[in-house]
């Protein structure tokens, strides 16, 4: 890192840390007094322990790495790719295996790294417009009759009925169910949505839970409870969130290494905002690269404070004018696919930005 880099990193993130806020309290969480990412120097460490934990070691190779016997079991717990019968045959053979298992590390580290770099695919498309839906929560709505998500120009356009005659009860755009007719009606309906096992329900009434709104009461717990069973479905915004709990300390205690695991599953199941989180906590340890790869991914997922940090970096000499000009390439891109007439105007006529 060049000199006095560090210093520019402290400040990229003092400026930043408002748009990470500015991000999750979309959500109403405090990030704000989260210093204790910023004193984790041994992070490349730490990703490695997790990625072990996600390898699998050949279990079916069950011979000492030392004395050749079978029935192995007490396995190298740096690597994890050898076995030895006992822990003096594992004293015994800690020299010759040194090398090879650094490079084992470096391997599976590799290997983690292809696939956290990887250009998520992009966000399904609107079901009824068929283009690409917006990244940012205030361009799409949740419908709790179907459990669609359509985009705010769909949801704000009027509905016709199959001789072309406007409907003028507020139903839903896409399976034409009368707009839930109070909040009871409408917590029931995101009740048997999480009955029937749908994430994305889940992952809204934990917030919902969480904020202590919509006639649910205040529950961390529960929320966590509802995240943790939509991530298991592999809903990537559940993932972000949980991670952002762990690092706020929020229905759990503080856990930096939790907070960036999940963050790490919801940037490769396609989450911008787990993606902008861990490239902030990355520049906070000085890997200004790594932060560089990430941000540029979730620009390109329509992350714009990411393109904020960018740019930021390209003011501190941290990244390079062809970094920030791509970023913007990629924005106008990301903007090419969801940008529509009809999702303008509701953002104009309902105050509801989606980009
Ligand atoms: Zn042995
Ligand atoms: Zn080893
Ligand atoms: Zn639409
Ligand atoms: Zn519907």
């Amino acid at each position: 890192m060049k000199e006095g880099a560090s210093q520019k990193i402290t400040n990229i993130n003092s400026t930043n840390t408002t748009s990470a806020i500015n991000t999750v309290s979309y959500n109403n969480m405090n990030i704000a007094n989260n210093n204790t990412a910023a004193n984790n120097d041994d992070n490349t460490l730490e990703v490695v322990e997790q990625l072990q934990t996600m390898s699998t070691a050949d279990d079916n190779v069950s011979l000492c790495a030392n004395c050749g016997k079978e029935g192995a079991n007490n396995i190298c717990n740096k690597c994890k790719q050898v076995k030895y019968c006992n822990a003096v045959c594992k004293k015994v053979h800690k020299k010759k295996h040194k090398k090879d298992c650094e490079e084992h590390i470096r391997q599976i580290a590799e290997k983690h790294d292809e696939e956290l770099f990887k250009q998520p695919p992009p966000l399904e498309d609107c079901p009824i417009c068929f283009i690409q839906l917006p990244t940012r929560d205030s361009g799409k709505r949740y419908m709790s009759c179907c459990g669609k998500e359509i985009c705010s120009g769909c949801n704000h356009a009027p509905v016709y009925d199959n001789q072309g005659n406007k409907i003028d009860e507020k139903v839903c755009a896409f399976c034409r169910t009368p707009a839930p007719t109070s909040g009871e009606d409408n917590i029931k309906r995101l009740k048997l949505r999480v009955e029937a096992g749908d994430p994305a329900a889940m992952y809204a009434v934990g917030i919902y839970y969480r904020e202590g709104i919509r006639g649910f009461p205040q529950d961390d717990t529960m929320a966590l409870e509802l995240w943790h069973r939509s991530a298991e479905l592999g809903y990537a915004k559940s993932f972000y969130i949980i991670g952002a709990s762990y690092e706020t300390g929020r229905g759990v205690e503080v856990d930096k290494g939790k907070a960036l695991y999940y963050y790490k599953l919801g940037s490769m199941g396609g989450d911008p905002t787990a993606r902008h989180l861990l490239a902030l906590n990355e520049a906070r340890v000085g890997n200004v690269e790594r932060a560089l790869k990430h941000h540029m991914i979730a620009v390109r997922s329509g992350q714009n404070n990411s393109l904020e940090v960018i740019k930021d970096f390209y003011k501190f000499e941290l990244a390079t004018k062809e970094d920030y000009t791509k970023a913007l390439q990629s924005y106008q891109e990301y903007l090419g696919e969801i940008k529509s007439v009809q999702r303008d105007k509701a953002a104009a006529d309902e105050d509801c930005p989606y980009y």
